[in-house]
């Protein structure tokens, strides 16, 4: 969005000048962190808390020569690279998608998909010295300072002062893991320059910084292409920023040259040793298992929620709304709860649908002050209950609506939930609508839901 380094310019500029000089003012080129108000500490115990998260989500896969494969790799960036000291780690997650993340403060983690996309080791060192950038560059929190600048500063003078969990505080102002997180999900600007510290980075440890863009236009070209599922993560919170090989190739006479070693062999064995996983054992499913934590609100998370893409209709209390045919609809409350079967953790929804209707006395104030009366009234059952962002204005079913987002803790261990929180005004009543899903997983729920809210009319 903002100024966007332009590549050409440098190049032509390096045409002019002598070499020797240039290649120094190259280097002072290479991108810096940008401003933040976090410190790298701080950074640093983001990145464990959520590494926390991570592995309670994701199945870490335990072989010794696949961890340590990605681990030679990536301390071969970091010190041959000569990148800003952090401490890194790299663990490999049993996920068929293309992607790996590396949290602020150093935690990465690499997705076996990632593994058997990759065609040498160049480009999974490629993927790898890119995410570092993101780490040394603190493209996270630098974003994060950005866009909460008022309310971060609060939280992040509070913090020093009153201790307490950073992270936990994060997810009061919705920052936190999900895959559109501010966090994780980069600005094209923050793309450019993790390529070129990345590439930069890969050329000092010896492997060759092109096969970073090659594979990430492979990426992009997929992603068009017939089956974008497995690409569309990384593709999602990276954004392209356009001729990622041309940027990089215009930067290849300031870099280290050596001859670039890949050792293909070593990658053939790794993806032969991840066809032969075992499948990855599910965490414990709602309402299956032994020895069912009844008193525990906190359950594990369900591997998968599906949804289905055909739709089905409910009808009934003077309204009808669509939902996905795997989905179930039912009156619960006085109102409709519509919910996947995995999505519901001892009766308590940690994904799904609620619609509800309200009666209110003297229902004439306004959409708004109403709206805030039931968050009022919702908050005094649910202490944790925060609103992220302040209610704007849609239509639902041809009537004025206000959509306000909401967070609160999930039914899920450790994780909050984001709550979408749709009202409606019916005249003599408030009919609302609540989406929930785990913040990690709004963002690929939110079609569904946008879908649903779309499908209602009222009788
Ligand atoms: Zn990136």
């Amino acid at each position: 969005m903002k100024n966007r380094r332009c590549f050409l310019v440098l190049a032509l500029l390096a045409l002019i000048a002598a070499p020797a000089a240039l290649a120094q003012a190259k280097k002072r080129n290479l991108p810096r962190p940008g401003w933040n108000l976090f410190s790298k500490e701080q950074d640093i115990e983001i990145g464990r808390e959520f590494a926390k998260q991570v592995e309670q989500q994701f199945v870490v896969v335990q072989n010794r020569e696949l961890t340590e494969y990605v681990n030679r790799i990536g301390n071969r960036l970091v010190e041959r690279g000569g990148l800003e000291k952090y401490p890194y780690f790299f663990k490999v997650v049993q996920e068929d998608s293309i992607n790996a993340f590396a949290l602020p403060g150093g935690p990465m983690y690499v997705h076996t998909g990632l593994l058997s996309a990759v065609e040498n080791e160049a480009q999974l060192a490629g993927v790898l010295a890119h995410e570092l950038s993101h780490v040394v560059l603190r493209h996270g929190t630098n974003q994060a300072s950005k866009a909460q600048f008022a309310q971060l500063g609060a939280l992040l003078a509070g913090a020093v002062i009153g201790g307490g969990s950073l992270t936990g505080q994060l997810a009061q102002l919705g920052i936190g893991l999900g895959a559109n997180s501010v966090l994780l999900k980069y600005s094209r600007n923050a793309e450019s320059d993790a390529d070129l510290l990345g590439a930069y980075t890969m050329a000092k440890a010896g492997y060759n910084p092109v096969e970073m863009a090659r594979f990430f236009e492979r990426l992009q070209a997929e992603r068009k292409g017939k089956t974008p599922k497995l690409v569309e993560i990384f593709t999602a919170s990276h954004p392209d920023p356009g001729n990622r090989v041309k940027a990089i190739e215009a930067q290849l006479p300031y870099m280290p040259r050596g001859s670039y070693d890949a050792r293909e062999g070593d990658l053939k064995r790794m993806q032969e040793i991840i066809g032969k996983l075992p499948k990855a054992a599910k965490p414990a499913q709602p309402g299956q298992g032994t020895a069912a934590p009844a008193q525990l609100p906190n359950a594990p998370k369900p591997e998968r929620v599906p949804v289905s893409s055909r739709m089905q209709s409910w009808r009934g209390d003077g309204f009808r709304i669509e939902y996905p045919d795997n989905w179930r609809a039912e009156r619960a409350d006085g109102g409709l709860n519509i919910t996947p079967r995995e999505g519901v953790v001892q009766g308590f929804i940690g994904y799904g649908v609620l619609v509800r209707r309200a009666k209110i006395n003297n229902r004439m104030v306004s959409l708004e002050r109403d709206t805030q009366t039931l968050i009022d009234e919702m908050a005094k059952r649910e202490s944790n209950l925060r609103t992220v962002e302040q209610p704007q204005r849609i239509t639902v079913g041809g009537r004025r609506a206000l959509v306000t987002k909401l967070s609160n803790d999930s039914p899920y261990a450790g994780v909050r939930e984001i709550d979408v929180l749709i009202t409606v005004d019916l005249e003599t009543d408030l009919f609302y609508i609540i989406c929930v899903a785990p913040l990690p997983d709004y963002p690929s729920f939110e079609p569904v839901y946008q879908q649903m809210i779309r499908s209602i009319s009222f009788e």
